[in-house]
């Protein structure tokens, strides 16, 4: 009997549809094409200065060592104190874990934490790759649907529904990708009570990777905090510099949470990845720390939030596309399903967002692989002409559509 080449495990990967798009983006833009880039999960700014210039100096200072696996003392010590802040509760560096970018960090969570047969719940629409982390892990992915009536906010009886024995992780991302919607103090409150009720063995793994961005009056709020005293063990909170502080190539993630579980991943870690890069973890030091960081954040945020007003009244003007206003993050994610289905000239979303790519030169990411099929994620950290530009080519390529 032959055997196939790859692992089961690795045949049930798919790709990250986020990186495809942007990666064929690229290679339009490569050979010379305009194209109008929506799809990068990715700001568009330059570090703050003061990373820039820690990593420069480091590099010539000397010999770039291995790190220590579960992190450098001096990030891990950093990143406690301001998760102790942030969450309200006194985190030591012990209970900090360092990894290579905030997938990293959920990657080796889900690795520790579940066995076959585990569910992971995952509140629908999710980032891509939530799923296929729990499959890596041999965990089944548990979906529960949300609407756009609801704010995009998973409801508490529709999580009711499906929490059990098997529960093993529940997923909240506040602000989402790709909708923005945040939870407010009430829904996680009322997110705690069921959890408490039906799932206390659960941990609760909040990726809060979008905290720092979020316009319009709408404040982060820490489960930590707000899912409740008996609740707060067991809460992991996962997060990162590549958002906040534009150091997406920097590669550097973390979470928080009980020892048991950063000794557990540190384990795993240390047998395949090894500890974090030595500059990026310098630069993700200075990041956190350096007085000036904070005034460069405040103008990065400040310019996505004049572009997220932009995007939002780029696409009123847009026939058939709905959005909700996003709490936070830098996506929209835009109803288009009055132009995909049997009777549109787009079966769906994905062939939708194909034409637009292929034909239009808009790259936008299909809301399928989200789990949310007839939507569109339109990311606007760009500039603010290829927002405009976009919008229109948009605009027109969706009123030359037939709406079914
Ligand atoms: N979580 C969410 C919701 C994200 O959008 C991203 C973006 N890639 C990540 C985690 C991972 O970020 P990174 O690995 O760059 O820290
Ligand atoms: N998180 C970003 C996005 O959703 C970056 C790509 C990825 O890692 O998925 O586009």
């Amino acid at each position: 009997m032959t055997r196939a080449n790859i692992s089961v495990r690795a045949d049930r990967i798919k790709p990250s549809a986020t990186l495809a798009v942007s990666g064929r983006a690229g290679e339009l833009q490569a050979a010379g094409k305009q194209v109008l880039n929506f799809s990068a999960g990715e700001p568009d700014f330059a570090p703050p200065s003061a990373v820039v210039r820690a990593v420069v100096e480091a590099a010539a200072a000397g010999p770039v060592h291995y790190a220590p696996v579960p992190g450098t003392p001096q990030l891990r010590a950093a990143v406690a104190e301001l998760l102790s802040g942030v969450h309200g509760r006194r985190y030591s560096a012990a209970e900090v874990l360092v990894s290579c970018g905030a997938k990293h960090s959920l990657a080796n969570l889900f690795l520790s934490i579940c066995d076959a047969g585990d569910q992971v719940v995952i509140p629908a629409p999710y980032w891509v790759s939530y799923p296929d982390m729990a499959g890596l892990a041999e965990a089944e992915p548990v979906i529960v649907p949300s609407s756009r009536e609801d704010g995009w906010r998973m409801q508490p009886e529709a999580l009711e529904a499906v929490l059990g024995e098997r529960t093993r992780i529940i997923v909240l991302n506040s602000p989402s990708n790709p909708t923005g919607a945040g939870y407010r103090e009430t829904d996680l409150k009322a997110l705690g009570e069921v959890i408490a009720a039906k799932a206390p063995h659960a941990f609760i793994v909040c990726d809060d990777i979008y905290r720092d961005l979020v316009y319009d009056g709408f404040t982060h709020v820490s489960a930590v905090r707000a899912l409740g005293e008996e609740l707060a063990s067991r809460v992991i909170v996962v997060d990162g510099v590549s958002k906040t502080y534009a150091m997406t190539g920097f590669r550097i993630g973390y979470f928080a949470g009980p020892k048991e579980i950063v000794s557990a991943a540190s384990r795993i870690q240390s047998q395949t990845t090894s500890g974090a890069a030595t500059l990026s973890q310098q630069a993700a030091l200075v990041a956190l720390t350096d007085p000036s960081v904070p005034a460069e954040v405040e103008a990065m945020k400040d310019a996505f939030t004049r572009r997220r007003a932009l995007v939002l009244e780029g696409l009123a003007e847009v026939p058939g596309a709905e959005a909700a206003p996003p709490d936070g993050a830098f996506y929209v994610f835009v109803d288009v399903s009055r132009h995909t289905g049997p009777k549109a000239r787009h079966a769906d979303d994905i062939q939708l967002a194909q034409w637009l790519l292929e034909e239009k030169l808009v790259a936008t990411v299909p809301g399928t692989p989200f789990g949310a099929p007839g939507h569109l994620r339109m990311s606007y950290a760009t500039d603010d002409d290829t927002l405009r530009e976009g919008l229109s080519r948009i605009r027109d390529a969706l009123a030359s559509l037939p709406t079914a």
